[in-house]
């Protein structure tokens, strides 16, 4: 029995016909199951409102492949995309991350109920670079076993070229948005320790007090209210040089962050920024 019957059992005392009700098997929902195979919910995490207009129009500027697309609005910031054919929501699917208005948009292939399942949708993935590696442990392996202090490791690229900064390894992970970000880790080997960056690409917006995405310090509980207290995170987590991120009204206040500005910001290694998903080849 579901809370809400339990509710309503509680409250009324129900007719002969409302207690005996329909029943429904699973030809009925047929049609329905065929015609949601073809969708995925998207749920934009965060403080601010997301509209359908603007979320229509984002779809078909970053989906202009997909033809007859339909998006419907199914909740607070949460809405079903349905497409055409597979291939076409595969190919969003494999886009992810998607961000909009630099808030973590995350994306999931419909099933039974996922709708309801707020929790599924609390996880984004994201490209996330390792920074200050010795040359030697530039490899997959590495790559996937730092990564293991996230949720999940999707992907581990070794680029081939490197910069002024060293070289890098990038792994594509699955982040508990309920929590702050990681800033880096500390590996240990033979005894001794060192401290691994990270930094990531096409970065939505987070708390420079908290570390978490999908608000501001203004609205921080954490901070309560305390605009003097230091900033633990900043600017130099994202990977790329994307002022456009940075939101404008929370400059002057950024920029005070006693910790706010950290190694890398003075010269970061850019990934372009312009597109709304990060791109393996990036
Ligand atoms: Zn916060």
């Amino acid at each position: 029995m579901t809370e809400d019957l339990e509710e309503i059992l509680r409250k009324f005392a129900l007719t002969e016909d409302e207690t005996g009700g329909v029943e429904l098997d699973s030809t009925d929902l047929a049609q329905g199951v065929v015609e949601c195979q073809l969708s995925i919910i998207g749920r934009v995490v965060g403080e601010k409102t997301a509209n359908i207009a603007g979320i229509k129009s984002f779809a078909s500027n970053m989906w202009p492949f997909a033809r007859n697309l339909r998006v419907v609005e199914i909740g607070v910031n949460m809405f079903q995309f349905s497409f055409s054919n597979k291939q076409d929501m595969d190919r969003v699917l494999r886009g992810r991350p998607w961000v909009y208005d630099n808030l973590p948009w995350v994306v999931l292939p419909w099933e039974e109920g996922i709708e309801l399942n707020l929790e599924a949708f609390n996880r984004t993935w994201i490209w996330v670079q390792l920074w200050n590696l010795p040359i030697h442990w530039i490899t997959k392996d590495i790559g996937r076993k730092i990564g293991g202090v996230f949720s999940s490791v999707r992907e581990v690229i070794a680029p081939n070229g490197g910069g002024k900064k060293g070289k890098l390894l990038k792994i594509l992970v699955e982040m508990d948005l309920t929590k702050p970000m990681l800033r880096g880790t500390t590996v240990k080997l033979r005894g001794s320790s060192r401290w691994i960056d990270f930094k990531y690409e096409k970065c939505p917006d987070f708390c420079y007090c908290c570390g978490v995405m999908g608000h501001n310090e203004r609205s921080c509980r954490e901070r309560g209210g305390n605009m003097d207290k230091e900033n633990q995170y900043g600017a130099w987590l994202r990977a790329s040089n994307a002022r456009s991120h940075i939101r404008k009204q929370n400059s002057s206040c950024r920029e005070k962050g006693k910790v706010g500005e950290g190694p890398h910001l003075a010269k970061e290694w850019g990934t372009g920024g312009k597109n709304n998903s990060a791109c393996p080849g990036s």
